[in-house]
């Protein structure tokens, strides 16, 4: 539910509803939107008498939210939410260059790639170290060593970091790891959402292959409904009938999103389309339709990676995107 208040509320008003609210087990959100201030109500409303409401004096309309996710919810948080990483921000008129290989390998590979992009205009370093792979004979990715590993790369480069955490048992591993990657595979996985809900830290959601928004948004509810609000949103594709890309970029969902929820939305190319030379495309594509960012798979020598490598684009294509990509954004603002 949202309480639209008049302008310029009075002090004492506003504490004393805000009271009121929370006395009857509610948990209210204000939101101070450019025009106007307004009252999320999130929880049980239906015994709320909006009319009561509606008639006191600093109060001009109440409104149901019908969808529903609430926290996530745009008519709640009038205002693209800005996520703070402390040298960086992600969301909010800010454009991440999220940079890196699918999985860490070696010191020198992570360090490497991390200096090269970070050349090329990268603002976060991305690999994966327990990673979720299709087969169980497969490479799993170096798990905390490869933690390790690309905190040492954060260490060199100054680039905020982003992995991915399967498991709340690795999450001892991921104190100094800027932002938490939550995979397709796990963004249904809801003890695990509501478990990062009870963090403070970044946590980039990834969209499962067979969701829908609507899922996705409330597979984000489940993390701020613990009163963890530092969600970003990723579309990585989804899986449709055409096989010759990897998955489908449904990049109408960069728009839908945001229209519909003030968290940030960033794109996944590498994981979309699979195919490198498809990347860079893809890329310009997001960054036309509105996105805050993009992440992709960068390494230094895809012939001989561990994974991935034939949608893994090198150093130096990922400096071209990065150059293409900044002038799509420039063209945006004319
Ligand atoms: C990844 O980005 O490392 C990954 C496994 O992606 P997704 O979960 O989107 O498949
Ligand atoms: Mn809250």
């Amino acid at each position: 539910m949202i309480v639209l208040l008049k302008k310029k509320p009075g002090k004492d008003e506003l504490t004393n509803l805000v009271e009121w609210l929370c006395s009857m087990g509610l948990d209210v959100h204000v939101s101070e939107g450019k025009e106007r201030m307004l009252l999320g109500l999130i929880g049980d409303t239906s015994c709320v008498d909006i009319d009561l409401i509606r008639a006191l004096d600093i109060v001009d309309d109440v409104k149901r939210i019908q969808e529903p996710f609430k926290n996530a919810n745009r008519k709640l948080h009038p205002d693209d939410s800005r996520i703070d990483l402390g040298v960086t921000q992600i969301g909010g008129g800010t454009f991440q260059l999220i940079a890196g290989p699918y999985l860490i390998e070696t010191e020198e590979q992570i360090c490497t790639i991390a200096r090269e992009v970070k050349q090329a205009g990268a603002t976060m370093l991305r690999g994966g170290a327990f990673s979720p792979r299709t087969s169980p004979y497969a490479f799993q990715g170096l798990r905390e060593e490869g933690i390790r590993l690309l905190l040492a790369a954060k260490r060199e480069t100054g680039l905020p970091v982003v992995t991915e955490l399967m498991d709340i048992a690795q999450l001892e591993y991921f104190d100094d790891v800027d932002v938490i990657q939550v995979g397709a595979r796990n963004s249904q996985n809801y003890e695990l959402l509501r478990e990062l809900g009870r963090l403070r830290k970044p946590i980039l959601l990834k969209r499962g292959s067979a969701n829908t928004m609507q899922e996705l948004l409330m597979s984000a509810e489940y993390i701020m409904a613990g009163g963890n609000e530092n969600v970003i949103l990723c579309e990585r594709g989804i899986r449709t009938f055409e096989p010759y890309t990897q998955n489908t970029l449904d990049l109408s969902a960069v728009p839908a999103l945001k229209e519909l929820s003030h968290l940030p939305v960033i794109v996944d190319p590498s994981r979309a389309v699979g195919i490198a030379r498809l990347v860079c495309p893809m890329a310009l594509a997001a960054a036309a339709a509105g996105a805050d960012g993009v992440m992709v798979e960068v390494h230094n020598d895809p012939q001989h990676a561990l994974c991935e490598g034939p949608q893994s684009i090198t150093p130096a294509e990922f400096a071209a995107l990065a150059r293409k990509v900044n002038s799509v954004r420039s063209a945006l603002t004319c």
